[in-house]
């Protein structure tokens, strides 16, 4: 069973075309925009292009696309945040197998899974794994693509500096048939080594129409037991992923509500929560607790207003504006923590 077929994204997607097409496409590339957007999605169609014996778009029938849309390319690694491997230094035969069956659940998931626990990582085995990959001859095409997923979960490599070493040399200098395509919702939290070595693209959330396509196609009919199709909609917010993760959302509302908490309280409580914030390696979701706190300060100015109290609604509502500005500078590779803390400073100021 291949994956679901990419929804939407058309703008970025003639625009990345039509690089291929000059060659003037970037070799190391990393995706930004919001968590379950369908950034890698996005990445892998990238890489069935590449690949695909056609030059314009991918035809989806050649052996390239076969393989690519199943999960199976040789020359295309994908690899995303995992639960640890017990034995740090796991033979790359492990980690290869593990990925496998990774990649085998979401494939059969038609490509709708949720995000990777907290405790998951991009752990320094895996970045052994892609290195040597790399330096290999590609086994079907003349190309080898490799998508790195939520790569702000990329451990620290303090105690195995050589791959750590041979990855950035990697992006900066890719071998001429070699592309890297990474993703990430927070490109704040990612080792500034890696962010500095690649060329960034903003990836849009989904406008209703497209959601709606994507709600029609069959992978998302268990979606469909949770709502109708206006509810989740409405809850995704462009982010198909989103639906998935009743989990991290839960959690996203518990971080949103100790910003919140904070900003009425003490400054140590606020520099200690604008530090617990999205250090690299670190629970990733800062941009969806910015989004709970939307909702939270919704409610709280709809509530004001119920009970007549002008002026606390108006606080709320220029609350979320400032968060609004947060977003914007999240996603603008701004330092999680620097973004807390400004939001905090201004939630304090505007809610007192
Ligand atoms: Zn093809």
């Amino acid at each position: 069973m291949p994956f679901t077929p990419l929804i939407g994204h058309l703008a970025l997607r003639a625009r990345l075309s039509e690089q291929i097409h000059r060659g003037t496409l970037a070799s190391s590339i990393l995706f930004t925009g919001p968590a379950g957007i369908g950034k890698q999605r996005l990445a892998l169609w990238l890489a069935q292009h590449l690949l695909c014996e056609e030059a314009s778009a991918p035809c989806g029938a050649c052996q390239h696309c076969r393989y690519a849309t199943e999960g199976t390319h040789p020359d295309v690694v994908w690899v995303f945040p995992r639960p640890n491997l017990k034995d740090s230094d796991s033979a790359p035969e492990d980690v290869a197998a593990d990925y496998a069956e990774a990649i085998a659940d979401r494939v059969a998931a038609g490509g709708v899974y949720e995000r990777p626990d907290g405790s998951a990582g991009i752990f320094r085995y895996v970045t052994r794994l892609l290195v040597q990959h790399a330096s290999r001859t590609p086994a079907l095409g003349r190309r080898k693509v490799i998508v790195v997923g939520e790569a702000e979960r990329m451990v620290p490599q303090a105690a195995n500096q050589e791959a750590a070493n041979a990855f950035l040399k990697l992006l900066e200098e890719p071998l001429p048939n070699t592309s890297l395509l990474l993703t990430s919702s927070e490109p704040g939290a990612l080792l500034p080594t890696i962010r500095s070595r690649v060329i960034a693209m903003r990836v849009r959330p989904l406008p209703s129409a497209e959601m709606r396509e994507f709600l029609a196609l069959p992978a998302a009919a268990p979606l469909l037991k949770t709502g109708s199709v206006d509810e989740l909609v409405a809850l995704a917010r462009g982010a198909p992923g989103a639906l998935l993760d009743a989990e991290s959302r839960a959690a996203a509302v518990a971080r949103a509500g100790a910003i919140l908490d904070a900003a009425t309280r003490s400054q140590d409580r606020m520099y200690r929560v604008a530090y617990a914030q999205g250090a690299s390696g670190a629970r990733g979701g800062f941009s969806d607790a910015l989004d709970a706190l939307t909702e939270l300060l919704h409610a709280r100015s709809r509530d004001a207003a119920d009970a007549g109290d002008g002026s606390g609604a108006a606080a709320s509502a220029r609350a979320m504006m400032l968060v609004e500005n947060a977003k914007r500078d999240a996603e603008r590779n701004a330092t999680p923590q620097l973004v807390a803390f400004r939001l905090l400073t201004g939630l304090a100021e505007t809610l007192a």
